[in-house]
């Protein structure tokens, strides 16, 4: 499970981007992290990860132990086939190669992608190095899932079948969080967590009582207070 308790967040300098955001994920859900741009999903799925401190409240990651991620921009080395990108892990982890690809190609198939195993990693398109992304993510196996914006490079039809896709993961007893504007993702997912609705509120004052969870006031610099 994933907890958040009273969790605020702002950049220094920066406006209040969420506040009072209270919620649980629980395994064998997915949830589209919504709400326009700028507004702080890929920010929320830092802190989850617990790459970034918040500003205010904490996360209470349990039973977590291995969190996969993909970001917004794929990546990769040019010249390695997209087969090597999923197997390379795996491979990592000691398997055996032909069963670290069969493993690499059942989740590339997963997104419709066995068809390029064999291309380098530099000429697939941008769609293909996305879904490739979360092949190689997917074949991790990690309890939680971050996800940040799967299809802002893929057609409707492509956009469809990922958002199907990542709708399904967490059957598999992953949590899977995924950021996106794609209302067709968001309806393939079975939760959603706007962020607008935890946007600050007129009047309040999220450093009124700043203090973290471990009873801690924030002893950030002073130019970071208002
Ligand atoms: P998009 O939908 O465009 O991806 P987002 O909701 O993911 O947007 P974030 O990337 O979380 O938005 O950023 C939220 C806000 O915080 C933005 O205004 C961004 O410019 C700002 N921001 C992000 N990182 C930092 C940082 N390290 N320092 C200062 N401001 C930052
Ligand atoms: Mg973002």
């Amino acid at each position: 499970r994933v907890v958040t308790h009273d969790l605020a967040h702002r950049f220094p300098g920066t406006d209040v981007l969420f506040e009072h955001l209270d919620f649980t994920a629980e395994p064998g859900q997915t949830i589209a992290v919504c709400g326009p741009s700028g507004c702080g999903k890929s920010t929320l799925l830092s802190i989850l990860a617990g790459w970034e401190k918040p500003y205010r409240g904490s996360v209470e990651r349990i039973g977590i132990r291995r969190i996969g991620w993909v970001f917004q921009n794929p990546y990769g080395v040019a010249g390695r086939t997209a087969l090597d990108h999923v197997a390379f892990p795996l491979l990592a982890k000691g398997m055996r190669r032909r069963d670290a690809e069969t493993e690499a190609l059942d989740a590339m198939n997963l997104f419709d992608l066995g068809y390029a195993a064999d291309r380098r990693f530099g000429d697939l398109s941008g769609g293909e190095a996305q879904r490739l992304m979360l092949a190689r993510a997917v074949c991790s196996r990690p309890d939680l899932l971050l996800v940040d914006e799967p299809t802002a490079q893929l057609d409707t039809r492509t956009a469809h079948s990922v958002s199907h896709v990542l709708g399904n993961l967490a059957g598999q007893g992953m949590i899977v969080l995924v950021a996106t504007h794609d209302p067709d993702t968001r309806d393939a997912c079975g939760r959603v967590l706007d962020l607008a609705d935890y946007a600050p509120r007129e009047g309040e004052d999220v450093d009124a009582d700043a203090a973290t969870a471990d009873g801690q006031r924030w002893h950030g610099p002073r130019w970071f207070r208002k």
